[in-house]
């Protein structure tokens, strides 16, 4: 893998924010989003190929079978991965990439590219605030926003695992912790040549 930029693995709970500073970082910090493919149907406004490649279970699998991911992951009853040839192009062209896949990809991602790789764990300020947001959203039923909230509490069981957590408790100001990590990332000397 041909490394020039930063590979930043964005983990959270469903609802604490994560897309919203994800997009900051593209577009105010200039990262690339690495899209992922996965198995579920494409929600209105949904792009091929900007938000996800969507694919049947069958091309996966066939996928999975032949090692074309650096980390896949069933989340919510659909198949998720990230494609080695998605990283490879990405980050051979020099940009910082992130990927926003959930914990059990995350800790394969770091068993393949161990310090390579840099992991924020974005967390709700509450399992309160996560809720009234889960709701709030209006796209969920009750049953889905239920299975949300537990696997929410499951997830932030791994916060201690990750290389940082940034409490979302106000966007900018989350997003200005981002900002911070990256920026010292960018100063480890491994990374300019010491
Ligand atoms: P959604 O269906 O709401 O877009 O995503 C559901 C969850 O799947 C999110 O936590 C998201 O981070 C995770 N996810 C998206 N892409 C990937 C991926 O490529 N690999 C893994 N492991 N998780 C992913």
């Amino acid at each position: 893998m041909l490394q020039a930029g930063l590979l930043l693995v964005i983990s959270a709970p469903s609802g604490a924010g994560k897309t919203t500073l994800c997009r900051l970082l593209i577009e105010r910090a200039g990262f690339s989003f690495s899209v992922s493919h996965t198995t579920r149907s494409p929600r209105s406004g949904e792009v091929e190929g900007r938000d996800y490649y969507f694919v049947d279970r069958k091309t996966f699998e066939e996928m999975i079978r032949k090692g074309e991911f650096l980390e896949w992951a069933e989340v919510h009853g659909n198949l998720y991965g990230t494609s080695w040839e998605e990283v490879n192009r990405r980050l051979s062209s020099g940009q910082d990439l992130l990927l926003d896949i959930d914990v059990q990809g995350a800790s394969q991602v770091r068993k393949r590219l161990g310090s390579r790789a840099i992991f924020v764990f974005i967390m709700p300020p509450s399992l309160e605030e996560l809720e009234r947001r889960l709701r709030g959203r209006g796209t969920e039923d009750e049953i889905t926003v239920a299975r949300r909230l537990a696997r929410a509490r499951e997830e932030m069981n791994y916060a201690s695992w990750f290389d940082y957590v940034v409490v979302n408790d106000e966007v900018e100001r989350a997003f200005e912790d981002l900002l911070a990590i990256v920026r010292a990332e960018r100063c480890r000397p491994f990374r300019i040549g010491y």
